[in-house]
């Protein structure tokens, strides 16, 4: 395709400085090289010279004296009254009376100065195209590319000291497993071939955001000794149909010769997406998604070319790409359990000052869900607000903050409520918080606080469950929703109004009680039938329906009796301690945030008034 290339006018600045300093050192050639230095020497040296017969050539001037030596120097040097001048001058061999001009420098350095000059100008025509130019590429104008068409921007890393290692990624220990085979195989090739073995071809990262794809690949690149393409899969999206294609060409062009070497394609599902049929078909990443399937094909396994790809959305790849003999090998990089929370913040806590009794164990309870991006930033917050608060290390209580911050936003120191307000507000956190405590199988309250967060919650109620949790029984899911709703409990019963503080409890609860009834099978109406489907497994998890209408109706009105009874069973706990109520959330209203401890040792004094209705 023939794109004209946009000619930028030319930058002036650059022109006007070279002219300036071509002409500076033009100047001081002329001085050193072609004009010869006049030297001003006193009277004496010039009657000196005359004795020992060193000049060849003297001009008495009215107002000075111009002489050369032998050796062809000029000097000049004031008039005195010297009687027998002329005599002495005689005398000593010099020729007197013609003009010596100054400048009597022969041809040859002329031609060295004419040289260096052309020398000269060709080196600042080359800074000055190249600095030109490299401005044009950089601005990422439309039509810039035309400079380099096609060419892939791939970068290339060779292992370098300082780079990202395996140690750098904590956790996901099978997925450096894997990886780490691939590295060795790239150093050790024999020991596979001898065997019979072929190496995968390609391996594909898949994983919620920020639970370090990216982060493992680098560090595939630091133990590696080979060199290492990386990508990024939107730069093979390109705005006209053929370029893309062009592009990853030209990658697999320059891996070929370097190989053994690895490429890298981040976040491949936007090249990689399921060709479909629709009538808005996207040519232009077809050709690019064939062209890459047939590169793949086309190098044969032991050729030490290794592709990684990395990607959020498995799912929404072409299954083409996904077959054996491409991507082979898929390697899942999931959220963090909590041994590998407690890594990812310690790798990440040696950057850092940090205190010796820091128990990352309770942080990594407490972010239970978070990924090793977020755990990074928690501890990155921690230390920045050591810093706002004039610390030198690091100390437990910034790290829990720091979590809190991550899981509900910054405080909002400005944010006035009013007295009602935080009235309301601290009923229905307790509310939460008692009927979280007095069921069995829920996890226990750590913390309650009633400070506003820039995430828009007035208050909430920390739970940390003691270990992690891969199954959730049917139980723990009603008791769950049962704790949702038990804010706006608390509320109706204090208050005999609600407000629109539990909303985000509504949802969540609508959430639990949804996914019961369509995709855990746990109602008896439907017994093991999934009536929902996820759609983006890493990225929020939404559902599509697949059931017919009526079901669909029914499906409602189940999830609607699901909450309705917990949010009875809610109401009667809230109701059988009144008085507990009553004085956690007094206490809560006048400290604005206390501990589990302090909950626990109020909701366990007076065992005896535990369920006495005061009301
Ligand atoms: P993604 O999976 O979205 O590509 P990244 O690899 O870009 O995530 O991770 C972002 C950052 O989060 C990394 O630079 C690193 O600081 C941190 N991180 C994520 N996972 C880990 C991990 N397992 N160990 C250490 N740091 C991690
Ligand atoms: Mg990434
Ligand atoms: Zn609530």
């Amino acid at each position: 395709m023939e794109i004209k290339q946009q000619r930028k006018k030319p930058d002036y600045g650059y022109w006007i400085i070279a002219l300036i300093v071509f002409g500076i050192i033009n100047v001081m050639l002329y001085n050193s090289l072609v004009k010869q230095q006049v030297k001003e020497v006193g009277y004496n040296v010039f009657m000196e010279m005359i004795e020992e017969k060193g000049i060849s050539e003297a001009n008495i001037e009215s107002n000075k004296i111009v002489f050369k030596d032998k050796s062809g120097n000029i000097y000049k040097t004031g008039i005195i009254e010297d009687e027998d001048l002329y005599k002495r001058l005689y005398d000593s061999g010099a020729t007197f009376g013609s003009k010596i001009i100054e400048q009597t420098n022969p041809i040859i350095y002329y031609a060295v100065t004419f040289l260096i000059q052309i020398v000269l100008l060709y080196l600042l025509w080359r800074f000055i195209t190249k600095r030109v130019f490299k401005k044009m590429g950089d601005s990422k104008d439309m039509l810039s590319f035309g400079l380099g068409e096609g060419k892939s921007n791939a970068r290339v890393y060779v292992k370098s000291e300082n780079g990202i290692r395996f140690s750098d990624v904590a956790g996901e220990d099978e997925a450096k497993d894997l990886l780490k085979e691939i590295v060795h195989y790239l150093h050790a090739p024999e020991k596979y071939t001898e065997i019979g073995a072929t190496l995968p071809k390609g391996a594909l990262l898949v994983g919620p955001p920020g639970t370090g794809k990216t982060l493992l690949a680098k560090a595939v690149a630091g133990e590696a000794n080979v060199p290492f393409f990386s990508i990024s899969g939107s730069e093979f999206v390109q705005m006209f149909v053929g370029m893309g294609a062009a592009k990853v060409r030209d990658l697999f062009k320059q891996a070929k010769e370097k190989a053994p070497c690895i490429v890298f394609i981040d976040e491949i599902d936007a090249i990689g997406k399921k060709r479909d049929s629709t009538l808005t078909s996207n040519d232009e990443r077809e050709q690019t998604l064939n062209q890459l399937l047939s590169e793949m094909d086309g190098f044969e396994g032991n050729t030490g070319v290794v592709i990684l790809a990395a990607t959020n959305r498995p799912e929404s790849l072409d299954p083409a790409l996904l077959r054996p003999g491409r991507f082979d090998r898929r390697i899942p990089v999931e959220l963090p359990d909590l041994k590998g929370r407690i890594d990812i913040l310690k790798v990440h806590a040696k950057k850092i000052k940090i205190s010796d009794n820091v128990d990352f164990e309770t942080l990594a309870k407490t972010a239970s869900g978070a990924s090793g991006a977020q755990l990074a930033n928690i501890v990155n917050e921690a230390a920045l607000k050591a810093v706002r608060e004039g610390r030198k290390v690091v100390q437990q209580d910034d790290l829990m903050e720091s979590v809190e911050v991550v899981i509900a936003g910054y405080q909002k120191k400005n944010k006035v409520l009013t007295n009602k307000e935080k009235l309301v507000v601290a009923y229905h956190e307790v509310g939460h918080a008692l009927v979280a405590a007095l069921q069995n199988h829920s996890a226990p309250v750590t913390k309650i606080t009633i400070i506003p967060r820039t995430s828009g919650a007035l208050g909430y109620t920390m739970q940390v469950d003691e270990d992690d949790h891969n199954l959730m029984s049917k139980t723990e899911m009603l008791n769950k929703i049962a704790t949702l709703t038990g804010g706006r409990a608390a509320e109706e019963l204090i208050f005999n109004e609600i407000t629109t503080g539990a909303s985000n409890d509504i949802e969540q609860a609508t959430k639990y009680a949804r996914a019961m009834v369509t995709r855990f099978g746990m109602t008896e109406d439907f017994d093991m039938v999934a009536m929902e489907t996820v759609n983006n497994q890493y990225l929020g998890g939404d559902t599509s329906m697949s059931c017919s209408p009526e079901t669909a109706t029914k499906i409602d009105s189940m999830v609607v009796s699901i909450v309705r009874e917990e949010h009875s069973k809610a109401l009667q706990i809230l109701k059988d301690n009144m008085q507990k109520l009553h004085e956690i959330a007094k206490y809560l209203y006048e400290n604005e945030t206390i501990t589990g401890e302090e909950f626990m040792d109020i909701l366990n004094s007076k065992e005896n008034t535990l369920l006495s209705h005061e009301d």
